[in-house]
């Protein structure tokens, strides 16, 4: 099974990638935390992606394409993948499209803005993908993962200030390839507000309803 799962910033991509990822064994690659690796090791990729990042803005697609294709190339995805946050624009649709990336659907998280926005202040990550919510979602104690013990920390990117811009650009560019999917007969959207449990479930009755 090949999927997409788009959804604005914070609407639970990640959190949904792992559930889908364990339930139906297949590898996910995020373009986020791709780049966000670039950036920690200093690499030229790295470099180029951060100022954007900051903004809240798209890196260019030409960078982000180009992690996709590399990914797509490799044995891992062999029996199907999960690309969470890719593509995130028209071109970027189109580009893997071109590299004949077969999608079977494009589950897309809908989450109203407000709700966005709380979540965001709230969020806390750890280094291992693990991510929290100081209120609806805290780790067991306070600042440190439930899964490795490492020290939490708030995303450079998770300040109100850039989530307002992260929010802008998913609406101006990334939500037009939901028609885009939509035309194809691809798109399926699922409400990603409430319990993270209760999403899981809506998005797992979803899938099984393409495998059938
Ligand atoms: P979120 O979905 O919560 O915004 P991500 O980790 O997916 O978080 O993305 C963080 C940032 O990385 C984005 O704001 C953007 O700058 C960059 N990025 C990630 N994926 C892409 C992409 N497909 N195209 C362009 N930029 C991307
Ligand atoms: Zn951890």
């Amino acid at each position: 099974m090949n999927l997409i799962l788009m959804g604005a910033p914070g609407a639970g991509k990640g959190t949904q990638a792992v559930k889908i990822s364990e339930k139906f064994n297949i590898p996910t690659i995020s373009t986020g935390d791709t780049l966000r690796r670039a950036i920690a090791d200093g690499t030229e990729m790295g470099l180029k992606a951060k100022s954007y990042m900051d903004e809240g803005k798209l890196v260019p697609d030409a960078v982000v394409i180009g992690i996709i294709k590399d990914y797509l190339a490799t044995d891992a995805c062999k029996n199907g993948f999960i690309l969470d946050g890719f593509p995130r624009s028209l071109p970027q649709a189109e580009a893997l499209d071109a590299m004949g990336g077969n999608i079977d659907a494009v589950v897309s998280i809908d989450v109203a803005d407000d709700v966005i926005v709380e979540r965001m202040s709230g969020r806390r990550v750890c280094a291992c993908g693990a991510s929290y919510h100081v209120r609806h979602n805290p780790p067991a104690v306070a600042d440190v993962c439930d899964k490795c013990g490492s020290a939490l920390y708030t995303r450079a990117d998770d300040n109100a200030e850039t989530v307002k811009n992260r929010l802008q650009t998913y609406h101006d560019l990334t939500e037009p390839i939901a028609e885009y999917y939509n035309a194809k007969g691809k798109l399926i959207r699922v409400d990603g507000q409430g319990a993270v449990e209760d999403i899981t479930a809506r998005v797992f009755a979803a899938l099984e309803s393409i495998e059938a």
